[in-house]
């Protein structure tokens, strides 16, 4: 008795484009075959979001620490032109 007739495995199920049958491949963990498993699902660890982070990164200057540094002059500048016209 082979073991796939002790455990009948999953199949893929995916449908062809051409043909309109099923795949009939069997189905790894993610439910579907090998030709069919999917879009990746994305970086799962540190090392692999920060390898995503430096490929992504430019120049910085939409970064946090641009923005909160954006802000900060935004915020002198208000005061002093508020400072100003409280003067007249
Ligand atoms: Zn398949």
């Amino acid at each position: 008795m082979e073991k796939s007739e002790v455990l009948p495995h999953a199949l893929c199920g995916a449908k062809a484009k051409r043909t309109g049958k099923f795949c009939r491949q069997p189905a790894m963990k993610n439910g579907k075959c090998r030709m069919h498993g999917g879009k990746s699902t994305g970086a799962r660890t540190q090392k692999g979001l920060d390898a995503i982070r430096a490929a992504n990164f430019k120049h910085g200057i939409y970064s946090k620490e641009n923005h909160k540094a954006r802000i900060r002059v935004k915020n002198i500048y208000s005061f002093c032109k508020n400072y100003i016209r409280s003067l007249n």
